[in-house]
Order: C-alpha cells, then structure tokens, then sequence
C-alpha cells in the first residue's frame, strides 16, 4: 500500500494510506486464488462475499465489484480502511501457508472508494411493510442494522446523541486514518436509503425506551457503544494536563483541533506526551499528539511488544512516525507542579507472569524498579465502558456487572419484548466489524420479530 512518508505524515493530518491505484488493484487480485472452498469467507462477521468481489475486480468490473461488496456491507470504504483484516479473513487465506495473503481489506477499500468517486447508487428497495423501528446510536452497529432493515422495507428512525452520526468513526479515529468525508459519504449512502437521522437526541433523557414504543414504533434497537473513558485511579491522576484518550480525541476530531487555527479548540499537547495503553485509542492518541506539535510522545504499556492489542499496521506506522515505547511500564503516580499541572509519571517495570482470564500474561510489577519519567501532557487510554444512561432509564433491561446489555448473541434479543441490541454496548469495546456483525444479525432477527407480530 502506497504511503505518505513516515517524516512527511507526522507532521499533518492526510490521511497515511493513499490506497491502491487501478494497476496496483488489478496486481493484488490477481494473487487471489479463488479457493473452491473459501476460508476467508467464514470469518467475516458481515459475510462478504469476497472471492465474489476480487474475482469482479480482476474483471475490471469496479462498479459491480463495488454493489457485490454492498450486498453485504454498508460501510466498506470505512472497513477497508480500519478493519483488522490480518486477525480475520486474511488471516484465514490460504496464500499465508506461502507468504502474504491477499491483501482483501486493501480490495474492499479500491472498489469502495471507486464507487464513492463515481456517484453511489442505491438498490430497488421492496414494497413498505408499515413497520417502525428506531435505532439508538449512530454508529456501525446502529447504522448497519437501519440500511439492512430499510433493504427489507421497514421505516428507520436513528437517534443520535451527538451532532453528527458515525460514532467512534468521526469522534474517535482520526482524519489520518480514517477522513472524515469517507465516514460522510457511507452515512450518506445510507440516508440515500431512506433511514432518518435525527442528531442531538439523546435517549433516556430525550425520550426513554417507553416513550418509543408509544410514539409508535415497533421494535427498537440499541446499540449506544461504550463511550465512558476508564482512568488509572492512581494518584495525581486529576492534575491539569491529564486527559482520558477520550476528551483528548474528541477535542482532536469533533471539535476539530486538528484544523487549527480554521478551528481554535483549546487542547494542550506540551513537549513530552505519555499515552497509557496499547490498543488502537492509544496510537490514535500519540500519533495525534506527535501531528499537533509534541516533541517526544511515549505509548506505556504494561505488557510487550506481543501483546499490543492495537493492529499491526498501526503500530508498525506509530513506529515509523517516531512514537517511542515503554513496554513492561505501568504508571503508579503522577507528580504535579506548584501551579497543578502534571510534570512527570512514576512507574514501575513490570514482568509477565501466568496468563489471566484474557489468556494473555499478567502483568507483574517488579519490586524496587521505580523510575521517574518527565512528561506534561498524559493521555489515559486503559478502556472504555458503556454509559449507563438508557439501561438506568429503561425497566426491566438487564444488564451484567460491567453495564453492558445482556442480549442474544444470535439474534440481538434483550430481556425486553421488541428491544434488541449489539455492538459495544453489548460486547463491551471491539471493533467495527464485530459491531456491524451485531447489527446484520440484529436485522434479520427483528425482521423476523415484525412479520411475526403482523
Ligand atoms: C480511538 C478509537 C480507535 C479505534 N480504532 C479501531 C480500528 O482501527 N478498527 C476497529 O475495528 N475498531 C476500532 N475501534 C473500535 C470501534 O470503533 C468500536 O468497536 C465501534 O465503533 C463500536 O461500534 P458501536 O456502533 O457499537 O458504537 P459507537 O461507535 O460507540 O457508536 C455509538 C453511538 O451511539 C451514540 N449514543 C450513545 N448513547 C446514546 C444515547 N443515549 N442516545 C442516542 N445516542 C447515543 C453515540 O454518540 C455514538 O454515536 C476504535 C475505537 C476508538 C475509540
């Protein structure tokens, strides 16, 4: 995949993977294999059909590889781009017994992006059924389950909390891995369908669950994601210049930091940033903090290398950007200045010791090896959980002890008649694909559920 230079990119917001021209398409294609019996299949949550549409770009039929990879999947500009191909389908490829696999997320993205230069168009849509479902949340489980909902006929109402739909994809990844007119154009698609978006609604204050089914609508599906940022809970943690990844990347995407001084949304990112965590918000966080002007960002993670949850592309592209590691690192304390602001971190080293319920290695600190780093800005990037707002606000919903939705895996049923749900808010923090699988299936089941009840 061809790449803006490592010197180059840390320093703006474009996005780093400039994507595959036509040649280079046509290239990586061509190394598919077309399996009689396709591995890569069984492991996408959406199932793509995607022997299917690699098969349709080696026949340079971008256009009908493009509607082939929709039949299925409502965002592929958007999974092509931040889906972690290498720990599902391509992972199952069978060119990886040789070598590299086909590169199918790098596919999806050329013909989704073909598609999205040439003008979209959308599908013959089925007579109305007169049903009404709202959907909570605008994110990828939310806006998968109104498309697949409205290609079945029914009418689909999205309340969002915030201004703008997409959830983590506009308030969360940034412009450099994911720009925002991609997110923009998918949602587009989607409302081209004949979904309804109403922003600035938020559930459980606005209307409750209740409130829904007395305006009229038939099923309801929640799909909220876990939006509340954890912290540390270690001293210091409240001194100014200490932000959860969260704030830190809302300020950085809402509310466009990143396209200062079009946009002067106070942010401070200081001279030696420390983000804490390893998963994607984390190298989300550092390499925005290294583009807004930081001299020297650390990422501090209490495991390896080899456990980093983030994806390797990205972590491979933080280290070529010159994001800098701690690994076997856990912060214990901050120290603060006279005027309140943080001015380092203590840590410990830590060892690995048994695996814990994860199945990865726990973590153990090492007796006596404190060291002081100096840092003034620190992110917290250790997980997000859900908000609580809807399952406080709605009888008879139940729910685990971490807040998540208790909901069927299959079907996307909860303890309530006519609600459903799926995504992060069932799941607890994963990843778009996994989301946007909850909604497919939640789309079937609900169909299912509105027939029924005709
Ligand atoms: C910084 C960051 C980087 C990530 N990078 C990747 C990546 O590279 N690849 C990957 O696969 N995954 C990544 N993830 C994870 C992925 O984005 C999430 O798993 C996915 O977005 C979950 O989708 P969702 O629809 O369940 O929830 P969300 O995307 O969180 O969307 C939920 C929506 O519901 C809205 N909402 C919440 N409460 C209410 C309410 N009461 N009323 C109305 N609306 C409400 C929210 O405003 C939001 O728009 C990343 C996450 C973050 C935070």
């Amino acid at each position: 995949m061809p790449k803006q230079e490592p010197k180059v990119r840390a320093h703006n917001f474009d996005e780093v993977a400039i994507g595959y021209g036509e040649e280079q398409a046509l290239e990586e294609a061509a190394r598919c294999l077309n399996c009689p019996k396709p591995q890569c299949v069984t492991c996408c949550p959406v199932e793509l059909d995607i022997p299917g549409f690699i098969k349709l770009i080696k026949e340079k039929k971008y256009d009908e590889a493009a509607r082939k990879v929709k039949e299925k999947n409502s965002l592929p500009a958007i999974c092509g781009r931040v889906c972690p191909q290498e720990e599902q389908c391509q992972k199952l490829c069978i060119l990886c017994k040789i070598g590299e696999p086909t590169a199918i997320g790098r596919l999806e993205r050329f013909a989704a992006d073909y598609e999205q230069e040439k003008g979209v168009e959308t599908p013959p849509l089925p007579t109305p059924t007169g049903k009404k479902v709202a959907v909570i949340g605008a994110g990828p489980a939310g806006l998968t389950v109104a498309a697949d909902l409205t290609k079945l006929g029914h009418e689909v109402v999205i309340f969002e909390a915030l201004h703008v739909p997409g959830g983590v994809l506009v308030y969360g990844i940034p412009e450099f891995r994911l720009p925002k007119r991609i997110v923009k154009a998918e949602v587009e698609y989607i409302e081209k369908l004949g979904v309804k978006i109403q922003p600035d609604a938020l559930i459980g204050r606005l209307h409750t669950i209740e409130d829904l089914f007395k305006k009229g609508f038939d099923a309801i599906f929640i799909g909220t994601g876990a939006g509340l940022p954890q912290f540390l809970r270690i001293p210091g943690e409240n001194l100014g210049g200490i932000y959860s990844a969260n704030e830190f990347l809302i300020r950085i995407n809402l509310m466009k930091a990143y396209l200062f001084p079009e946009y002067d949304t106070p942010i401070r990112i200081g001279k030696k940033v420390a983000v804490i965590g390893g998963g994607n918000v984390a190298m989300d966080s550092a390499r925005s903090a290294l583009r807004l002007g930081a001299d020297e960002v650390w990422i501090v993670y209490r495991r390896s290398r080899e456990e980093l949850p983030a994806r390797a592309e990205e972590i491979e592209n933080a280290e070529e950007e010159g994001i800098k590691f701690q690994f076997l690192t856990n912060p214990i304390r901050f120290i603060g200045d006279e005027h309140g602001w943080v001015k380092g971190m203590e840590c410990i080293r830590m060892e690995l010791g048994e695996p814990d319920a994860s199945g990865r290695r726990r973590p153990v600190p090492i007796k006596g090896s404190e060291f002081v780093m100096d840092v003034d800005t620190a992110v917290v990037a250790v997980g997000r959980t859900p908000n609580p707002i809807i399952q406080s606000t709605t009888k008879g919903l139940e729910t685990t002890k971490w807040g998540t939705i208790i909901a069927d895996e299959k079907t996307g049923q909860t303890s309530i008649e006519g609600v459903f749900a799926g995504g992060d808010i069932v799941t607890g923090e994963a990843t778009v694909i996994s989301a946007m699988g909850a909604g497919k299936r939640a789309a079937r089941s609900i169909h299912e559920y509105l027939m029924k009840k005709r």
